[in-house]
């Protein structure tokens, strides 16, 4: 077996959790890299609900899906307002945080606030064995507040509820990413 890099890991992790047929997230759409391996993994019969504020996201995602996006729904929205998008439960879920690569303007990014927000309502919407996988970068403004914000959040959650793994490559240069995934444990009406 080989070492994963960090986003080949996240990709994995949600393949791992997701069967086929089955309801997933992809709370940053961007370019769309990973909207397409969860709409690939999912199969015919699954769906594949795909947030992004940009519109020049949401149009470079549906570009590079083709005819995978008759299992996507590409919506205009934040991620913090899921829940009136999605009524299913929902398997895994995928978050890539920061700016739309190659973008013309770096300055919309993340943010901390709906950011907690989104993972709050997610990981109630998540089935037992389901994943989140959350891809931080904290090397543009305004990342170091985002990635405390969500370390905190994470480590507040009850380990009898939720499986918390940090995967992070340590001797890579310029700010890599690194990998938050939480498993959910237990139905949380217990
Ligand atoms: N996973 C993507 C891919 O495969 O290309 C890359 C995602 S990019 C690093 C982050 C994306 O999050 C940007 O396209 C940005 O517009 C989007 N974004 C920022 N705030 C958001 C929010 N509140 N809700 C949904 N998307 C948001």
């Amino acid at each position: 077996m080989k070492l994963l890099r960090v986003l080949p890991m996240a990709q994995r992790l949600l393949a791992e959790s997701v069967n086929p047929g089955e309801i997933v997230v992809d709370a940053t759409a961007g370019n769309g890299n990973d909207t397409q391996f969860l709409a690939g993994h999912i199969g015919e019969h699954g769906h594949v609900y795909a947030f992004d504020i940009q519109q020049a996201a949401l149009d470079s995602t549906a570009k590079r899906l083709g005819e995978l996006n008759s299992r996507v729904s590409l919506i205009l929205d934040s991620h913090e307002n899921v829940d009136q998008y999605v009524a299913d439960e929902i398997s895994g879920a995928i978050f890539n945080l920061g700016y739309l690569p190659h973008s013309e303007d770096l300055s919309i990014v993340t943010k901390p606030d709906s950011t907690i927000k989104a993972l709050h309502k997610i990981l109630n919407m998540l089935k037992v064995g389901g994943i989140i996988s959350i891809a931080v970068y904290d090397g543009h403004e305004g990342g170091s507040d985002e990635r405390d914000a969500l370390l905190n959040y994470v480590q507040s959650l009850h380990q009898a509820d939720f499986q918390v793994i940090k995967y992070e490559q340590l001797n890579r240069l310029n700010n890599p990413p690194f990998l938050v995934a939480i498993e959910k444990m237990r139905s949380l009406s217990q």
